[in-house]
This record gives structure tokens, C-alpha cells and sequence, in this order.
């Protein structure tokens, strides 16, 4: 390919996270624990507020295990998980020996369902077990509605993991997501809207809980002089390089959080006019995501049969990435086994939606390529050459993989 690739989400520096890598070096502080790991413990509790303590951590999927196991999931149990997400929230789940019980999202935030979560709540409980914990998930940086899925918590006791994976630098009536659940999660990894290259962070609401976290991570090691174990542990303490990182990191999130947030109003403005295409927006001015990915949704019915993969595939034709939504858990072939609760949401969304480029350090340049694909394949005078050029897209991309 002669154009440089676009890419849907990719690490973006600030400038200072070398100098804070380079300290690390410098006092030999090469290891998973060093004062970077808890500067930066300090800065996320600074920025999440709320009283809560912060967990750094190898990575977002550790986090959720690690909050898994401070809520009580042993094996045999049931854990409620909102179907569509990405896998990383369910797959703990199944470390834990426990059996996922998944739940299908709605129109609004197109996060987990209120009415199904009842329904599934109910249900279990009928069957006699009552779920151990609810896995709600913000998907895209757009918050889950947090009054209906709180009141449900509190109503039967179940307690709420909040993955704020794609979430962070997000707020719901301006408080920060990450500290909504009895334990957040969030994840560092290079596609997140900031990365430490690989990491995550556990949040929880009291020191002791944080405390419990880190003895976790760092193999549950008792106090004595030799090692001495009277609980399983596990090795998911994040490294003092990867947090200084993230120290730099922390000094850009708000500069990246507006710099998303007007990469999902570019989107707006450039489909303004299309019919049949609605770029997925909060519901109302309660919800401030960091809208971490812009996606959107096509109704191949209006738009006289362009759809999704046809815009996928113009994209790729000039090696901009874009991907479909997150493929619901109940209908992936290592979960559907397990019990679903729900209609055809989550299913419709993944069939009809597309994440769209939306880094914090795409360019002019970059927004004008975005917008020559999209008018040429919506254009209602050139439509029939667009979809030979999406068909010959799609041959062309069949002969790479064949190849
Ligand atoms: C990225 C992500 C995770 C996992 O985080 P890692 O740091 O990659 O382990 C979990 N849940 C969701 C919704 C995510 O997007």
C-alpha cells in the first residue's frame, strides 16, 4: 500500500512519558513495583476521585479476575455479564470455574439491558442459585445506565463489576466511570485511550480492598521473612516501567478526551446528510463519554443496500481499518452454551454497527482520506460505481487472505 495505514485506535504519546521511563532506568527501578507504580496509583485516585483507591495492574482482564475473586466467585457460581463486550470481560469468568450468564444490551447505551437483567436475576433464582455478581461494561466510552443497573444491584444484592476498560476520562452527571461498580476496571492496553502499553488498574472502594488486590497480584505472599503462602496468588503487579508510561500518559488523557470527543463530532457532521446512517451518540447531556471509538450504525434498507461490510471494505481499499462491533459473547462458539437472557439487540447492533478510526492523533490529512471513502460510497449519483468498488474491494481482500 503506498497511503500509511489508518488505524482504529493507536498509541499516542505525550512527550513526557520517556522522561518518566528514563528516571526509571536511572534509579534502577526496573520491576513490577517502584515509586512510578505508585505515582501513578495516586494520579488515577486523584483523577477518579470519589474516595476510591487504585490497583495498578498487568493488565484489564488481570483486574477483572482479581475482582472477581474480592467479590466472592469461586468455582460452581453464576456471574451475570453483559453479552456484548469484548471477550477479556467474560473469559474470568470461566478461570474461575464459574458459569457466565449472559444478558443482551439495549438501544440507548447499548449497554447491559435493565429489563433482561431482571428477567435473568429472577430466573436464576427461581433455579435456585442466585448470580454471585453483575458484570456491567461501558462499551465505546458511553456509560451503561447507571441508576437502573444500581437500583437492580441493590434490590437483590448482587454486587456490580463495573468494566470501565473503554471508559476512562468518561462521566455520567459528572462523576467519573471506574468508581460506579463496588469494583472498576481499567484497562492500559495500546488501543485504550491511554496506554502504558500493556496494563490495567483495579478500583475499589476502601484501602483494605486495594490491599487484598495487590497481595493477590504479587502471589499472595503472607508477612514472614521466607515465602510463605496460605492463599493462592497470581503474578499481576504492573512493572515501573509500563506505570512511568502511564505517568506520562496521565498528563494527556483530558487533551486525548477532547481530542476523541471531536473525532466523534467529525463523524457527526460528515453523515449529517446520509440517510440511514446514525453515528452512535450519548442519549442526553447526562452522559459525557470519552468516546473512546465513534460508531455507527447502517439500515442497508435506506441506504439502498449499502451496508456495513461494504463500508468496512471501501475503508480497507485505502488501508483506513474500521471493525464491526463487538461480536456478542452468546453467540460465540466458546460461550454459547450458557444461559442468555434478552431478545435480538446485541445481535442486530453487531449485524448493522461499525467502530470508525477515532485516535486522538489522526490528522487533517487523515479526516479528509475518511471523508473521500465515505462521500464516494454514499454518493446518490455514483452509487452503483461505489458498490462495484466495494465488490471489487471485497474480492481483492478474499485473494489477500486465499494467498
Ligand atoms: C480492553 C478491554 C478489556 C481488557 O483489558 P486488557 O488490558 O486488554 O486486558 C476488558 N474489557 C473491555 C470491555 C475491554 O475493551
Amino acid at each position: 500500500m503506498k497511503t500509511s495505514k489508518i488505524w482504529l485506535s493507536s498509541p499516542h504519546m505525550g512527550g513526557n512519558e520517556q522522561v518518566f521511563v528514563q528516571e526509571a532506568f536511572d534509579t534502577n527501578w526496573v520491576a513490577p513495583l517502584g515509586p512510578h507504580v505508585n505515582g501513578l496509583e495516586d494520579d488515577l485516585e486523584i483523577y477518579l476521585g470519589n474516595d476510591t483507591h487504585v490497583g495498578a495492574l498487568s493488565t484489564g482482564t488481570a483486574a477483572i479476575h482479581l475482582g472477581l475473586i474480592l467479590l466472592g466467585v469461586k468455582a460452581g457460581d453464576e456471574v451475570i455479564c453483559q453479552s456484548m463486550t469484548f471477550s477479556a470481560s467474560a473469559n474470568p469468568i470461566l478461570y474461575l470455574g464459574a458459569t457466565p450468564v449472559f444478558v443482551d444490551s439495549e438501544e440507548l447505551t447499548w449497554n447491559i439491558c435493565p429489563a433482561s437483567l431482571e428477567e435473568a436475576i429472577t430466573d436464576r433464582i427461581a433455579n435456585g442459585k442466585k448470580p454471585k455478581a453483575i458484570i456491567a461494561v461501558h462499551l465505546y466510552g458511553v456509560p451503561y445506565q447507571i441508576e437502573k443497573i444500581k437500583a437492580i444491584s441493590i434490590q437483590y444484592g448482587i454486587p456490580i463489576l463495573e468494566d470501565s476498560a473503554e471508559a476512562l476520562g468518561s462521566t455520567y452527571k459528572g462523576q467519573k466511570c471506574g468508581t460506579f461498580g463496588d469494583i472498576g476496571v481499567l484497562s492500559f492496553n495500546g488501543n485504550k485511550i491511554i496506554t502504558t502499553s500493556g496494563g490495567g488498574a483495579i478500583v475499589t472502594k476502601t484501602k483494605a480492598m486495594k490491599d487484598k488486590a495487590i497481595f493477590f497480584a504479587t502471589q499472595s505472599r503472607d508477612d514472614a521473612p521466607h515465602y510463605e503462602h496460605s492463599e493462592i496468588g497470581y503474578n499481576y503487579r504492573m512493572s515501573n516501567i509500563a506505570a512511568g508510561i502511564g505517568r506520562g500518559q496521565m498528563q494527556v488523557l483530558d487533551k486525548h478526551v477532547q481530542l476523541r470527543i471531536a473525532m466523534h463530532q467529525f463523524y457527526v457532521d460528515l453523515f449529517k446528510g446520509i440517510e440511514g446512517v446514525t453515528v452512535f451518540t450519548a442519549p442526553n447531556i447526562n452522559y459525557i463519554p470519552n468516546y473512546w471509538l465513534t460508531a455507527l450504525l447502517i439500515d442497508p434498507i435506506v441506504t439502498n443496500g449499502i451496508d456495513r461490510e461494504q463500508l468496512r471494505l471501501a475503508f480497507q481499499q485505502d488501508n483506513i481499518e474500521s471493525r464491526p462491533l463487538w461480536k456478542p459473547m452468546h453467540l460465540q462458539p466458546v460461550f454459547e452454551k450458557y444461559p442468555y437472557y434478552g431478545g435480538t439487540v446485541a445481535e442486530s447492533l453487531f449485524e448493522n454497527g461499525l467502530c470508525l478510526p477515532s485516535g486522538s492523533n489522526l490528522t487533517d490529512h487523515d479526516r479528509e482520506r475518511i471523508k473521500a471513502v465515505v462521500n464516494a460510497l454514499f454518493s446518490t449519483t455514483t452509487s452503483a460505481t461505489s458498490r462495484e468498488i466495494a465488490v471489487k474491494g471485497n474480492i481483492e481482500s478474499k485473494n489477500v487472505l486465499s494467498q
